[in-house]
């Protein structure tokens, strides 16, 4: 993602947000629908090795440069942000991979896709991630545990109404994907583990 110019990057937050982009000429203003899944890929600095001291080679203004090509209003839109470390070689040369099948988990995508179909029929939208605030409200009950967690996240991760909005969306999914009628602590904390990236410090 960082290779590409951050201007770039800054145009794509309109549409991620609007799921539509509007583009301004003289003869008029024209409105498209973008309604698209981004799945982007960054390393941590221009060589890849950071935060590996012993291999690093870019400088601290290397880093901070390339890292804020992202820059967090784009990264605030991103649902899931997932730090990828080294697979070590034995993992690699496992013959048995472990871990659920691509079938199993596909059952439990289709599940969960007919959950959402079911719970929004009626509303105009198909899926958790199209929740508008009055949705979310309506579909994200919290139990008194998940309000905490999410109180407690809100300050200490410094979540923008949008992450926070978002962070339900994810965790509403989580849930379905159980099959779980209730969103649980569990399944608001790993939503919330997703966005642990940019409340880091530098964006890493
Ligand atoms: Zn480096």
């Amino acid at each position: 993602m960082p290779e590409y110019n951050r201007n770039v990057l800054q145009l794509l937050r309109q549409p991620m947000e609007d799921r539509s982009v509007t583009i301004v000429r003289n003869e008029g203003t024209y409105e498209y629908p973008a309604d698209f899944m981004l799945v982007a890929a960054m390393n941590p600095c221009p060589c890849g090795y950071y935060p590996d001291q012993a291999k690093c080679t870019c400088s601290p203004q290397e880093i901070r440069r390339y890292q804020n090509r992202a820059s967090h209003a784009l990264l605030d839109r991103i649902d899931m942000k997932v730090l990828v470390s080294q697979v070590p070689f034995d993992r690699l040369r496992e013959e048995q991979p472990s871990g659920e099948s691509s079938e199993a988990i596909q059952r439990r995508v289709v599940k969960a896709t007919e959950i959402q179909w079911a719970r929004f029929a009626g509303e105009g939208i198909r899926f958790n991630s199209q929740m508008t605030g009055k949705q979310i409200r309506n579909y994200c009950p919290l139990t008194p545990d998940c309000e905490e967690i999410l109180k407690n996240a809100f300050y200490q991760m410094n979540l923008s109404a949008r992450g926070m909005h978002r962070t339900l969306r994810v965790a509403r999914t989580i849930a379905d994907l159980e099959s779980c009628g209730a969103i649980l602590p569990r399944h608001l904390a790993e939503a919330l583990s997703y966005r642990m990236m940019e409340a880091a410090e530098g964006g890493y």
